[in-house]
């Protein structure tokens, strides 16, 4: 066995908790524009390869609030975008989570 931490294995942040984990552990949030000049909206990217700024987040109810109430995506994306369609986005991709309080 190698002990050694791979070096090349990539990380990121959450932009809820704000702590670094294996990118294989979040869930890859892109901004994705919307018609008529509104904020641009936020929507789980499942194969976490969509073209367009990205986030990430921890597929967890408590960081997707935090994310919310600290204003983590607002500051990741550099502007107002539209959380709206996020908790069902999640909703989808894990239904097994109870992601709207
Ligand atoms: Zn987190």
């Amino acid at each position: 066995m190698d002990a050694r931490t791979p070096s090349h294995r990539p990380e990121r942040t959450c932009v809820g908790c704000r702590e670094v984990a294996a990118r294989d552990q979040l869930v890859r949030l892109v901004r994705e524009p919307a018609p008529g000049g509104a904020s641009p909206r936020v929507r789980v990217d499942p194969s976490g390869s969509a073209p367009g700024r990205g986030a990430w987040l921890h597929p967890d109810a408590a960081c997707l609030d935090l994310a919310l109430r600290r204003g983590g995506l607002a500051r990741s994306y550099r502007g107002a975008v539209d959380t709206g369609l996020l908790a069902r986005d999640l909703e989808s991709f894990d239904p097994t989570r109870t992601w709207n309080r």
